[in-house]
């Protein structure tokens, strides 16, 4: 098992070479590198625990050229015709396939995220650029049937400079997300990754200058949050702010942009509900389920964190659970055999060892994993087992609050009606799935839980294609397909008279 191999070599040097070649890495500003102002940070390894690179915070005068010359950018990309943009956009989406084993080797190295999972993250990320591509030059107002003398007509307009922040869990395939709608409708966006994660992103920004985006349509800040992210949602500049992370982060960040009466999309966490009925084809549901949680090592928005099973087959489920639990390959994200890799940084790794003992404490009782795995790979870094909490109540913390970490809490339940209760009773509403075998139930059950996203036998199934986003404290507005556009686009309405002697309203016809 991928386990037990010694930590693969790492050269992280040479996975960053193909991108930034010997430049200083700084923020991406006015298509070049400009170094940052702040104070220094390092760059750790989640595999190893160790640094790897130290980056200058960006700050606040690095935040205002940005923005200046975005505002440039907005100005030159809008001007120019939608087919050009879209075209533009295509090539973007051809430089990430181009690029793309060299991308997912970046991303590995840095995040930590398995290597399996970062090619297929980069492929979406040139979907995206794609697919919104494709909406460039169908983009378009309606005339309105008005009861007056009047021509009336909408115009959808970009909003100019969006600023939008972004988590470590997903770090490019969050960026390409937001940047690809963002481009679309003709907005230039100024990304703020995680300072634990801002590698990728910055690739994307080189990227998209090979494939002939004007110079500040695309500019990536290198930099903190209370600093370098506080600058950019509060900048004059900004008028609209995409955030996608914690909930705590997110009403910070709303608060910040309503300053300027700047709207926000707020793309938070979950705790979703994966629930499974007796009925169900409990093989592919186990499969499911670890998929819902342990993918990613559980850093997932969408993760199935609260797993419900009917009480007529919990044992047998968790049984056959508790089995896939402990035989799935933890290791070096490098190595192509490991499906959970570490977890992303020491914070993290240190709430979610806490969430686990709080679960125990409580009465929770941990059926596998809660400890490091056993291999060489793994003494070093943020490594867990995926772990098994049976005997969950809801009103537990672990059944309450967001763990992102490979942590599934079950709680048993009688019947349908008690299963939608407890999915429900969570301030969250991001996602859920139901397993079933029955078709009205499944129907019923995907209307009456409160989620953005919805999954009938299958979980994590997503595509850019689709709307995507929280209900409750998940968060407001929406991602992906025609809706994630709508974010990015303000329709002005236009009118003109028509009639040849209109009649006179109001006030005194001069002689
Ligand atoms: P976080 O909220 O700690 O940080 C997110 C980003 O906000 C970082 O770039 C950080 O630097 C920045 N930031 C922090 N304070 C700021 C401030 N005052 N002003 C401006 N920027 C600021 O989140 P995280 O720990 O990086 O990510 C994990 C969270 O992201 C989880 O809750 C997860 O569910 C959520 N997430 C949600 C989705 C979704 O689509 N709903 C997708 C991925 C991750």
């Amino acid at each position: 098992m991928s386990s037990d191999s010694k930590m693969m070599a790492r050269d992280y040097h040479k996975a960053m070479a193909p991108f930034f070649g010997s430049d200083e890495i700084g923020s991406w500003v006015n298509g070049a590198m400009m170094p940052g102002r702040g104070d220094m940070f390092d760059l750790i390894d989640p595999a190893t625990g160790k640094a790897f690179l130290t980056l200058k915070d960006a700050g606040a005068e690095v935040v205002d050229a940005a923005m200046q010359a975005a505002s440039a950018g907005q100005k030159v990309w809008w001007g120019m015709t939608a087919a050009e943009r879209g075209r533009i956009m295509w090539r973007i989406g051809q430089q990430v396939r181009d690029h793309l084993d060299q991308l997912a080797l970046l991303e590995t190295v840095s995040a930590g995220k398995p290597i399996r999972d970062t090619k297929v993250e980069v492929l979406k990320v040139a979907e995206m650029f794609e697919y919104y591509a494709g909406w460039a030059d169908k983009l378009h107002g309606d005339v309105i049937p008005v009861p007056t003398s009047h021509l009336n007509y909408t115009r959808p307009e970009p909003y100019g400079v969006v600023t939008q922040i972004t988590p470590w869990n997903a770090p490019i395939f969050t960026a390409g997300w937001q940047l690809a709608p963002a481009l679309c409708t003709g907005n230039a966006a100024v990304l703020k990754p995680s300072e634990m994660t801002p590698l990728t992103s910055l690739a994307l920004g080189v990227l998209s200058k090979k494939a002939g985006l004007p110079d500040g349509v695309i500019t990536v800040l290198t930099g903190l949050g209370t600093t370098t992210g506080v600058a950019a949602t509060t900048h004059d500049v900004t008028r609209k702010v995409v955030f996608v992370g914690s909930p705590r982060t997110g009403a910070i960040i709303a608060s910040q942009a309503a300053q300027n009466i700047v709207p926000c999309v707020l793309e938070l966490g979950g705790k979703s509900a994966n629930i499974v009925f007796g009925d169900a084809d409990l093989k592919r549901a186990v499969l499911g389920a670890q998929a819902a949680i342990f993918s990613g090592a559980g850093q997932s928005c969408v993760a199935g964190s609260r797993l419900l099973v009917q009480r007529n087959v919990v044992d047998r489920f968790l049984d056959m659970l508790v089995d896939g639990a402990n035989r799935i390959p933890v290791g070096d994200p490098m190595d192509s055999a490991t499906q959970i890799g570490p977890i992303n940084n020491d914070a993290q790794y240190q709430t979610v060892r806490r969430l686990v003992a709080a679960g125990q404490k409580e009465g929770a009782e941990l059926l596998a994993g809660g400890i490091r795995p056993e291999g060489a790979a793994c003494q070093e870094g943020y490594f867990l087992r995926p772990t098994v909490l049976g005997n969950v109540r809801n009103e537990m913390a672990i059944a309450r609050e967001e763990i992102f970490g490979p942590v599934v809490s079950v709680i048993p339940f009688e019947d349908e009606a008690e299963a939608v209760a407890i999915a429900n009773d969570s301030k969250f509403g991001l996602a859920g799935a139901v397993w079933t075998q029955s078709v009205d139930r499944a129907h019923r059950v995907a209307a009456n839980v409160r989620a953005g996203t919805f999954w009938i036998n299958s979980y994590k199934t997503i595509n850019v294609m689709s709307p995507f986003g929280g209900f409750g404290a998940s968060g407001y507005g929406r991602s992906s397909g025609k809706e994630g556009l709508m974010e990015y686009m303000q329709p002005k309405s236009v009118w003109t008279e028509t009639a040849a002697n209109p009649p006179a309203a109001f006030g005194y016809a001069p002689e």
